[in-house]
């Protein structure tokens, strides 16, 4: 598809449509959808937004690119003034009081932001069924789950609820939703957009992340949100990357794929072959491909989850009902702490909660949390070392299809493990984009850190071949 960011801006400056009759059209739309991607609707302030764009143009004043086009944000992003609850119990009722660097940039490029989205809470998740709102059902077939964390997210942009929604990646969570509902989801490389505002799941490879229907639009959406923040002294400074720098594959010489996951007994046998016949096609067009060594989906999975858990122990340890979120009053402020927490975080966040705190305590650290870091330096160090013989990693997104609605939550340790072709390019920060094409979940085009540019050139490659 082309991009709808464009089409709509083109029938805006036109006068076929309106903004405010675009803006309550979606709303409509996400009012009354099944799939309950929703957690809560931004209606009023959208709706006068979308009219300060409609008497602009009226008065024959120009509108930028994004001015006037919906969007969705996933309800783990600071908007000031709105509820930002992570689909959880405790901060149910919370209201930002700021708002993140990604989605101010996106506020003053004059998009206008409709919903906060379902999601697994605190990004806890793969399915979008840890929630306090409804398990988030999947836009081709509702019996499945929408993907996680990101699900509403995902689905949104699927079902044409929202032109493009914000998602955020910590371990998959743009990428697998994204292709669980066919459509594109981009984890930027990490630091190329500012964290600040997105509540912190594990700060290390927590990403923004944008998911659209088009190349085009993710293009376009993250132009407009990288860049350095004083605020977050992770992010650097990035270039513009422009579209005609990604049209064509020059540049693009050779790829590799982890043998170890297409070999896996774990691999869905249709998405093996599927897979095995897009690297036939690649190529086919003369590019050369090769198989590459990589760590086990058991160690990826457990580096990503003993490091994803320990620094989630640490991040959520603010969320005890003093400052934030709905406080349980109890004999003592010990207490008070204690129930506030155990009524009010779900049942996977806590096991996540205690499990990181295992990982940290005196006497379990060097056995467990050090591995763990000494093992994501030797990720990183494989992806360098890989990067020097091919131009982009290419990989399925996940090992099977959705599953259905409420398997997931019967066997969590199953849940972990189908995130095992999506974290090790988290832990190693590297900018990878799910496209919907090539397996039933799309395909994961990766490529070295700040190499965005990159991985979207070759997403345009794979477009018109597949
Ligand atoms: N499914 C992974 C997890 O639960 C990734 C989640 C995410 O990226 N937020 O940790």
């Amino acid at each position: 598809m082309d991009s709808q960011i464009k089409q709509i801006h083109q029938q805006l400056v036109n006068k076929q449509i309106t903004c405010t009759a675009l803006v309550q059209e979606k709303l409509d739309l996400l009012k009354q959808n099944t799939h309950h991607t929703v957690n809560s609707l931004l209606d009023t302030q959208a709706l006068e937004l979308a009219a300060k764009v409609d008497v602009k143009i009226a008065n024959g004043e120009t509108i930028g690119l994004l001015e006037g086009i919906p969007f969705g944000i996933k309800d783990v992003y600071m908007v000031q003034g709105t509820y930002t609850t992570a689909s959880s119990d405790l901060l149910k009722n919370y209201k930002s009081a700021y708002t993140a660097t990604a989605i101010q940039k996106l506020l003053d490029a004059g998009a206008i932001p409709l919903v906060k989205e379902n999601c697994d809470s605190f990004g806890h998740g793969s399915s979008s069924e840890n929630t306090i709102f409804g398990a988030v059902k999947n836009a081709i077939n509702p019996d499945l789950v929408g993907g996680g964390s990101s699900g509403g997210s995902a689905v949104n942009v699927a079902k044409g609820y929202t032109v493009f929604s914000i998602g955020g990646d910590t371990g998959g969570s743009v990428r697998q939703p994204a292709g669980y509902n066919n459509i594109y989801g981009l984890k930027p490389t990490y630091g190329r957009i500012s964290r600040f505002g997105l509540m912190a799941y594990a700060s290390s490879t927590d990403c923004v992340g944008p998911l659209a229907k088009s190349i085009e639009d993710i293009r376009i959406v993250l132009n407009v949100m990288s860049g350095k923040d004083i605020k977050d002294q992770t992010t650097y400074a990035s270039a513009e990357i422009k579209d005609e720098s990604i049209s064509n594959s020059e540049g693009i010489k050779t790829i590799g794929y982890f043998k170890n996951f297409i070999e896996s007994d774990a691999i869905d046998a249709q998405v093996k072959s599927d897979f095995l016949v897009s690297i036939e096609k690649i190529k086919a067009k003369g590019i050369e491909v090769k198989a590459l060594d990589f760590f086990e989906a058991n160690t990826l999975v457990s580096t990503y989850y003993t490091l994803a858990m320990a620094e989630t122990a640490s991040n959520l340890s603010r969320l005890d009902g003093t400052n934030y979120g709905e406080r349980i009053e109890s004999g003592n402020l010990k207490e008070t702490y204690s129930v506030t927490r155990s009524e009010n975080f779900s049942e996977e966040s806590k096991r996540r909660i205690v499990g990181g705190n295992q990982v940290l305590s005196q006497g379990f650290s060097d056995e467990i949390y050090l591995k763990g870091l000494a093992l994501r330096d030797q990720i990183s160090e494989n992806f360098e070392n890989d990067f020097k013989e091919v131009d982009i990693i290419l990989s399925p997104v996940t090992p099977s299809t959705p599953p259905k609605i409420g398997d997931s939550l019967k066997d969590p340790h199953a849940m972990y493990l189908s995130d095992a072709y999506t974290v090790g390019f988290s832990l190693g920060q590297l900018p990878t984009l799910t496209v919907p094409q090539g397996t039933a979940t799309g395909l994961q085009i990766s490529a070295a850190k700040n190499n965005d540019e990159l991985v979207l050139k070759f997403a345009n490659f794979l477009k018109d071949m597949i």
